[in-house]
Formats: structure tokens, C-alpha cells, sequence
């Protein structure tokens, strides 16, 4: 199946300039418009902009102009919007949990203020608030863990900062609409699941019986201390990973890590649970190709990007969004000097992201088609830019 894929381009045509309908602001009105999204929310319907809030110090996380003109659109179009994420697997980064992460929206400007809709953690204080949702065709996972806080909600604005998954793996994977939705909707249960083999194992040798990871267990029976020795009850173990984090002596790992192609079969699958959750025709993702860079939001450090900005791809199909997105990146010339170069790719055409076979496994999961129309976003009645 062919999905329609809006494209407003980055950069700016003489009309766009004279005009200022090349602001930031028009151009994703413009793209809304196209897509007719305003038909598809109806009045008083909530409206979850779901996104990656990114790590403090990361500085080309989606700028809070991009979120606020969506809000207004949705508000417009007679939605109750707001801007939504999950926490971060374990307990040693920013996003641990709601109090952390919301902490440091703030850091990137993402304040109720600012954006004049409320900021909400999905998946509850401590991440493991879900859903269990079975997966039917699945490639490796039979059910996942669905932040409960997308149950109910009438239609999802997936926002995604096109980028690539790490900087250590040398462009491999692309991290944007798909991985919005598979890793990005799932609790801290899902999300230890897509990157390791459960369960959660204590190396005896290494516990000295401290007790500290016993003080974030959202689970209390799930781990205990005895005989001067870490437990781990795997019948109620959520793999939440918060002991893991606090173990001084880093006594308490997973049993495998997977690799990259293996992850990428599971962000499919996680997908599709969202998907069902919300219902695939409730879905629109925009994904942001401004400042693309290597390594995730989830990272506070950042390198330089390796392309120019390419602009804004919309679609109601994230595989559509994300192969199109793709494609576009790729066919743009890479930044002499940047990664772009050690990559091997800084002529137009050449592979920016290895995606290795994160699109197959979409298909032979039934998740979606990579086959697209291209449509450049046209100015329909957008209004000249006042705010
Ligand atoms: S025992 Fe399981 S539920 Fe408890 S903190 Fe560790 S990973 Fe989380
Ligand atoms: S924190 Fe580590 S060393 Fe201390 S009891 Fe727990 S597993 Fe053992």
C-alpha cells in the first residue's frame, strides 16, 4: 500500500523569504493543512503529542516553537492538546522518572508556560505504568507494555527529531517516528525487553549485601537482601533496571544484550502495540529533519550534524515517515568535515544511516509499507504569519 508523504523543504524559495511564509511557524502550518489534519480531530478530542523531551545539554532537541504551533493547530482544529513522553530505563538519568524528566523539559525551554498545554509522563511516576497488549504476527515479542496513558486518547501527533540512534555505531539505525512510537510509548518494561534478554541476574560474587538496591524498587517483594545477598524474584521482577543503576558495584546485570538488527525487530513489534492501543488511523507523524546528528536526544552531549537541514515530513504511516525521511536525507550531500566524512558519505545518493533491515522487518510484521507518494507541501490558506 502507497501512503501520501507531505514534504515542506527546509529550505527557502524567493517567495518564502519575501513573504515570511518560509518561517518555521508557516511551514508546519502549511504541512497540517495539506494533510487535511484538521478533519480528523473532532471537537473536545485529546490530542497527545507524543516526543522525545531529551536530555539537558543536548542542544538539537525540536525546538518549543515546533510544539507550540502544533498545539495551537490542534486547539484550532477544537483538540485538547498536550505534549507527552516516558521515562528513561533505569535510574540514573534525567529521565528516571515523572518528577526527573519533567525537571528537565525545562532545561529545553518545555515548560506549561511556554507551550501553554500541560507536559505529561505517560507510562506513571516510576515507568512501569502499562498495558499488556499481545502482538499478533510478531517478529520476536508475543505482548508489550503499553504506557497506560495513552489508553483513551483519540488521536497521537508523533513529533521526531530525524537523527540516527548512536554516534559509537557509526550512523547505524535511524532514530525517529518508528522509534517514537515502539521504544518511545512503552514503559521501562518494554523498553529493558527491545535492548536485553530478561531476566535481571545478581553476580554473587560481586554483592557485598549494601541493600542500596533495594531503595528504588517500584515492585518492593521483587528484590530482596538475604544471607548478605542480593535476590531478584523474577515473578515480580518489572525489569524496571533501577537496581541495576544504583548497585555501587555494578552486581546486578542482564542476562544478553541484543544487537542492533535484533533491537530493531523489537522497536517493530513495540510499534505495532501502540498501534492497537490507539488505533492505526488515529496516527500523524511529523518528523523534524533539522539537525541531524548521529547520536539520540537521549545523549547530553552532541557532535555537529553531518547533513543540512532537509525540513518536514509528515504522513499518516510511520514506516512511510521514516523511509521517505530517509531517502530525502540520503539524497542531500553530507557536511565536508563532520562524521559525514568518516562515514563515507558526503556526496548526494551515498548512505547517510545504515537502516540495515529496520524496513523488512516492517513489512514481514504486516506494521507497514515503505512505498510512498512524495507531496510538497503547497501554501493552501495559511495565514499570513501573525501570532
Ligand atoms: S527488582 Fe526488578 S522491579 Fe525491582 S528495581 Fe530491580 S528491575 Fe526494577
Ligand atoms: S546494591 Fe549491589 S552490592 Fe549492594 S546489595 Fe544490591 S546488588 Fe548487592
Amino acid at each position: 500500500m502507497t501512503h501520501d508523504v507531505f514534504f515542506s523543504p527546509a529550505w527557502l524559495s524567493k517567495r518564502d523569504a519575501s513573504d515570511r511564509s518560509g518561517s518555521i511557524i508557516q511551514k508546519i502550518r502549511k504541512i497540517f493543512q495539506n494533510a487535511e489534519f484538521s478533519q480528523k480531530i473532532s471537537k473536545g478530542d485529546l490530542v497527545c503529542i507524543k516526543t522525545n523531551f531529551g536530555d539537558p545539554g543536548n542542544t538539537y532537541v525540536i525546538r518549543p516553537v515546533v510544539y507550540r504551533t502544533i498545539i495551537e493547530i490542534i486547539r484550532k482544529a477544537g483538540g485538547t492538546p498536550f505534549l507527552a513522553e516516558t521515562t528513561g530505563h533505569g535510574y540514573m538519568n534525567h529521565k528516571r522518572s515523572a518528577a526527573h524528566y519533567i525537571d528537565s523539559a525545562t532545561w529545553h525551554g518545555l515548560t506549561i508556560g511556554s507551550l501553554r498545554a500541560p507536559l505529561i509522563i505517560l507510562d506513571g511516576f516510576w515507568g512501569v505504568d502499562g498495558v499488556e497488549i499481545e502482538i499478533p504476527n510478531h517478529n520476536v515479542l508475543k505482548k508489550a507494555w503499553v504506557a497506560r496513558g495513552l489508553v483513551g486518547i483519540d488521536h497521537v501527533v508523533s513529533v521526531s527529531h530525524f537523527k540516527g540512534h548512536s554516534p559509537y555505531t557509526r550512523g547505524q539505525s535511524i532514530a525517529a517516528s518508528l522509534k517514537n512510537l515502539g521504544i518511545g510509548c512503552t514503559t521501562k518494561t518494554g523498553k529493558y525487553m527491545a535492548h536485553f534478554d530478561p531476566p535481571l541476574i545478581v553476580i554473587e560474587e560481586k554483592c557485598d549485601g549494601c541493600k542500596k538496591c533495594l531503595s528504588k524498587c517500584p515492585v518492593p517483594s521483587a528484590i530482596n537482601v538475604s544471607n548478605g545477598k542480593a535476590k531478584i524474584n523474577k515473578e515480580f521482577c518489572l525489569l524496571c533496571g533501577n537496581c541495576k543503576s544504583l548497585c555501587p558495584l555494578k552486581a546486578i546485570e542482564p542476562s544478553g544484550k541484543h544487537s542492533e538488527e535484533l533491537l530493531q525487530k523489537f522497536i517493530v513489534d513495540l510499534t505495532k502495540a501502540t498501534l492497537k492501543v490507539v488505533g492505526k488511523e488515529n496516527f500523524t507523524c511529523l518528523n523534524s529533519a533539522y539537525d541531524i546528528v548521529t547520536g539520540c536526544d537521549c545523549r547530553s552531549i552532541n557532535s555537529v550534524p553531518i547533513v543540512p537541514n532537509v525540513g518536514f515530513i509528515l504522513s499518516k504511516d510511520p514506516v512511510a515517515a521514516d523511509r521517505a525521511t530517509l531517502d530525502l536525507v540520503n539524497e542531500t550531500s553530507g557536511i565536508p568535515g563532520t562524521e559525514a566524512e568518516q562515514l563515507v558519505c558526503v556526496a548526494p545518493g551515498e548512505e547517510k544511516f545504515k537502516t540495515s533491515r529496520l524496513f523488512e522487518f516492517c513489512e514481514a510484521a504486516g506494521l507497514g509499507s515503505g512505498e510512498y507518494k512524495l507531496i510538497k507541501a503547497v501554501p493552501k490558506e495559511t495565514p499570513p504569519l501573525r501570532l
